[in-house]
């Protein structure tokens, strides 16, 4: 018999769950990729339900911004200056402290992608990037994970779950990525923050039914207007010469490793990559980049301010370069501060 105290006590009565479906949550595993506008509500449901191991993955540093949508995070979180995953991290061992919970500051690259989802039952799709999108579903292909597509532009969003081997991939339907800047993007069309809350509430369900063992009756690609009321779900069809999951072309996954620049999608910040692996020591760099700029460090990451520029260093040398979408200013910046 159900305690009425116990925490998951309402989804133990919901006959769609049961005892014996909270069970399976608490053994299950996800990784959130991305933490942004659809991460944090994913994140946050997750962790409420009561899936056992939950990985959020995330390259960013908070901004005011982002409060508007992305709600897991408060103004102290802006304030303390602390990277998303980080943030995320803390704020779901606040929400439940009896799962697991591991924040990672990285970015996903085709080097680390299937490290990442290795060791996870099902991944979440939480980027705002095509790209990291793609790489996604080569990872999920080739090692048979199911993953949960969710986009988000303006009043609108776009979900899907693809189940390697069983259902369409994303490549089945989308075989290319767009050529870079034919899409709107957040930051040139905006974002109503109930499109990313509603396609993450319908990923966080599809993801526990998924993990409840509720099985697909057909593959849909879900796209809805919050703002219109219209929701559209067409059913997707495998294409068995999808170059993904038809011919097992894992074009991203094998790309050429990322140019060490990367241009921050409207952000005014260029990112850059150091190709090999180090660890700074952001102790001494921050003693050192003080006698020339303003410099915060919070133990996570340092901030230095030098005229317009503002660069966000991380420990293994990853830096954003904010104020330019030049990367040859960022570079000049980045070796002119920090060496190569
Ligand atoms: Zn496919």
């Amino acid at each position: 018999m159900t305690h009425v105290n116990d925490r998951y006590a309402r989804q133990r009565v919901l006959p769609e769950i049961g005892s014996k479906g909270q069970e399976l949550l608490l053994n299950a595993s996800t990784a959130v990729i991305g933490c942004g506008a659809l991460g944090s509500v994913q994140a946050q449901l997750l962790a409420r339900a009561g899936v056992g191991r939950i990985r959020i993955v995330d390259r960013d540093v908070l901004e005011e911004n982002n409060l508007q949508r992305q709600v897991i995070f408060d103004e102290e979180d802006v304030a303390a200056g602390l990277p998303k995953a980080e943030a995320a991290a803390r704020k779901l061992k606040k929400i439940n402290s009896s799962i697991e919970i591991e924040g990672l500051v990285e970015d996903v690259t085709p080097r680390n992608i299937e490290g990442l989802i290795a060791d996870m039952d099902l991944i979440l799709d939480g980027t705002d990037n095509i790209e990291t999108r793609y790489l996604i579903n080569d990872a999920c292909v080739k090692h048979t994970k199911p993953w949960i597509y969710g986009g988000v532009i303006g009043t609108t969003g776009m979900t899907m779950t693809v189940l390697p081997d069983e259902g369409p991939c994303i490549r089945c339907f989308f075989p290319e990525t767009p050529p870079p800047g034919s899409l709107p993007t957040c930051d040139t069309a905006g974002v109503l923050n109930t499109a990313p809350a509603t396609v993450a509430s319908i990923q966080v369900t599809e993801a526990l039914k998924l993990i409840i063992g509720v099985e697909a009756e057909d593959y849909t690609l879900l796209t809805l207007d919050l703002w219109t009321g219209s929701y559209r779900s067409v059913v997707v069809q495998k294409d068995k010469n999808c170059p993904c999951c038809g011919q097992g072309r894992f074009d991203f996954l094998g790309a050429e490793e990322v140019s060490w620049t990367t241009t921050l999608c409207g952000r005014n910040s260029v990112q850059i990559s150091p190709s090999r692996v180090t660890v700074l020591s952001l102790d001494d760099l921050s003693r050192r980049l003080s006698q020339a700029g303003k410099v915060s460090y919070n133990g996570l990451l340092l901030q230095f301010q030098i005229n317009d520029h503002e660069l966000i260093i991380f420990p293994n040398g990853r830096t954003i370069v904010k104020g330019t979408t030049d990367e040859s200013v960022a570079k000049t910046l980045y070796s002119k501060y920090l060496g190569n």
